[in-house]
């Protein structure tokens, strides 16, 4: 059986990952139609859109995609097309897995965190006006919906790959009605998953514990926003953002993304560190159900970063982004 996948190369360093991603899913043997599209700055004249209609199309009809980093101009021009994706095809859960890899230069070891964030409501909807000149106001909606939905994402995470425990966090001792939804329907929630352990933490002290004692946590829930600066922070316990893969899923479709932006500085150079982008091809595979495969491969990055001699320069090493996933496609083959 083939499957077809969306691919959205993206921009910057963007179309350079995009082929390290291909070569190396190709040494796996999983077969995989691609169909490529464009989205971005590149596509807007063209279409007068950043995410034209045709590439939403593409995912609805093939139900999964994976997508390259892809600009967005800061203080003016089009709103992020990552926002637009999760928004129009309402991928309502963020998944962030944070494993600590061997080579990897960090300063904890033995993590393996999951971040499951909500993805579509919260003050990160960013619906705010200001109240005259000198006064700004935000408004933050949590629905038992989006609760509800997030947390049995959750949970079926958990109980589908063998986790422990999941932890709810929330600032529901300050934001009463709003984190205070979010927290009690969680716990509604975890009274379905007897299997699983629930627990609950304030936001600010789970930052603290995140880097005190994170072998204590295991699959962490969160409301939009503190999922967009928790997960960054897991990222920073495994080696930064250049390493961490992400994955946004809604009912019936999976979006796949490296964590990272499009490192525009280094267009065309073949430098930057496919890794972050081939971690979440890997998941990918384990979504086509090819759990195999996605062992091979995540076994096999895992070996030449560990190895450390065809790496980046993030990682030490001399070697492109073409010339790593080469190396990596080897691997899987040997
Ligand atoms: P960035 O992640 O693109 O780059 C920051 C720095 O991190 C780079 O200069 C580089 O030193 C390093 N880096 C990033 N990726 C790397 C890799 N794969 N290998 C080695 N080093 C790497 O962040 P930024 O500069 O803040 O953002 C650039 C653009 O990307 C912005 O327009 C931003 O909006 C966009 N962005 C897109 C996404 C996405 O498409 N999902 C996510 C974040 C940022």
């Amino acid at each position: 059986m083939t499957y077809t996948v969306t691919l959205i190369p993206g921009d910057g360093t963007g179309p350079e990952l995009a082929a390290a991603l291909e070569t190396v899913i190709a040494a796996t043997g999983v077969p995989i139609l691609w169909e490529v599209h464009d989205a971005g700055l590149g596509v807007m004249e063209e279409y007068g859109t950043p995410l034209p209609e045709h590439v939403l199309d593409s995912i609805r009809r093939t139900k999964v995609a994976i997508k390259g980093p892809i600009t967005t101009p800061i203080g003016e021009g089009f709103r992020s097309v990552n926002v637009a994706l999760r928004k129009e095809l309402d991928l309502y859960a963020c998944l962030r897995p944070s494993k600590t890899m061997k080579g990897v230069r960090s300063r904890f070891e033995d993590i393996d965190l999951v971040v499951v964030r909500e993805n579509t409501e919260d003050l990160y909807a960013g619906i705010e006006h200001m109240v005259g000149e000198d006064a700004a106001e935000s408004i933050k909606i949590i629905t038992r919906k989006g609760s509800e939905r997030i947390a049995r994402f959750a949970f079926d995470y958990a109980r589908k790959h063998g986790r422990r425990k999941v932890t709810a966090v929330h600032k529901a001792n300050i934001m009463k009605c709003t984190d205070g939804l979010f927290l009690r329907v969680a716990g509604e929630v975890a009274a379905q998953y007897p299997d699983i352990e629930f627990e609950d933490r304030i936001v600010d002290n789970m930052c603290m514990q995140l880097v005190q004692k994170p072998e204590l946590y295991d699959v962490l829930v969160l409301p939009n926003l503190y999922g967009d600066i928790v997960s960054d922070l897991c990222a920073g316990l495994i080696g930064g953002l250049g390493v961490a893969p992400g994955a946004n899923f809604g009912d019936d479709i999976a979006v796949f993304e490296p964590v990272h932006g499009s490192a525009p500085k280094y267009a065309g150079q073949d430098k930057v560190n496919p890794m972050a982008l081939l971690r979440s091809g890997v998941l990918l595979l384990e979504h086509l159900g090819e759990d195999a495969a996605a062992r091979r491969m995540e076994d096999a990055i895992a070996a030449v970063v560990a190895e450390g001699k065809v790496v980046t320069y993030d990682l030490g090493g001399s070697a492109g982004t073409s010339g790593m996933a080469a190396a990596i496609a080897r691997r899987i083959q040997s």
